[in-house]
């Protein structure tokens, strides 16, 4: 019957794939929300348990990557804003913990990947809090242009074509950032605290870490702790850059340290040998 109409010209292929590739993708949504929801309802649930009501930094309870909420002199900054659509379970953790949309006075991206910022847009116009990025991650939030990172590691073939997909998967849309960011530029006037950016490409050209108070620093996707140790991150489109990153981050001394994935912990370097720790399972508050 649809070639019938196809061939007497009435229904052009082109629309019709056009209608399939809607609903492909309109299926494909649902089935995200769905997951979303219901991974980031438990994730709240769970955060809530353990509050307390004073904190300098906080995990969000996001679905998938690891966000913080930073507390300055004057206001907050949420630093890295998970996968699309994870606005709603931020803005309620918020509100469980009574701070408000206008609270927020910066949401500082440490790279352009979509697990990172993905929900950034939504959360801006949540709160109006400007959006912070280094400008050499400009191209993949701005006009998709990310690329599959090399995998370093058995299974890589495997683990890339999964990312892929996992990638593909993702409803992110591009969207202008208010800040292009540069290395030492100083955020200061954000929070009325010390926030310094270090660059640490390797990951992406564009990746950088905010260091706080001098004693707190984010670093995204430059590594991660792992049974008490950093790794450095086997997801990486540079490995000498990542490797010269983590080195950078090494030599400023003892620090709390924040990944974007996986739990916080501290780097120090008593005697010119670096020891590292991570900081516990289930702590979301970090003082
Ligand atoms: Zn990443």
């Amino acid at each position: 019957m649809l070639n019938h109409f196809i061939a007497a010209g009435q229904i052009s292929p082109a629309l019709v794939r056009s209608a399939l590739n809607a609903t492909v993708m309109k299926h494909n949504f649902l089935i995200y929300y769905a997951l979303l929801k219901a991974i980031s309802n438990y994730r709240l649930w769970k955060w809530k348990t353990k509050l307390v009501s004073d904190f300098p930094i906080i995990r969000l309870p996001t679905p998938y990557a690891a966000c913080y909420l930073a507390r300055g002199r004057d206001g907050y900054a949420i630093i890295d804003t998970d996968i699309p659509y994870s606005a709603e379970f931020i803005l309620s953790a918020l509100r469980i913990i009574d701070i408000r949309p206008k609270d927020i006075k910066a949401i500082l991206l440490t790279h352009g990947h979509r697990d990172h910022a993905g929900s950034a847009e939504e959360l801006r116009h949540a709160t109006g809090a400007p959006i912070a990025i280094h400008f050499g991650d400009l191209g993949i939030i701005k006009n998709r242009q990310e690329s599959i990172p090399q995998i370093i590691g058995g299974f890589s073939q495997i683990r890339r074509h999964f990312l892929k997909l996992f990638s593909a998967f993702l409803p992110f849309r591009p969207f202008d950032p208010d800040i292009d960011l540069r290395t030492n530029q100083n955020l200061d006037h954000f929070l009325n605290t010390p926030i310094r950016i270090i660059e640490t490409p390797g990951h992406t050209s564009g990746s950088i870490s905010f260091l706080m108070n001098s004693a707190h620093i984010f670093i995204g996707d430059l590594g991660k702790f792992r049974r008490g140790s950093f790794v450095p991150n086997h997801y990486l489109e540079n490995e000498k850059l990542l490797e010269d990153s983590v080195q950078e981050i090494f030599s400023l001394g003892t620090l709390s340290v924040y990944p974007g994935h996986g739990n916080p912990g501290i780097i120090q370097k008593p005697n010119g040998h670096n020891v590292q720790s991570s900081l516990g399972q289930n702590n979301d508050i970090y003082t």
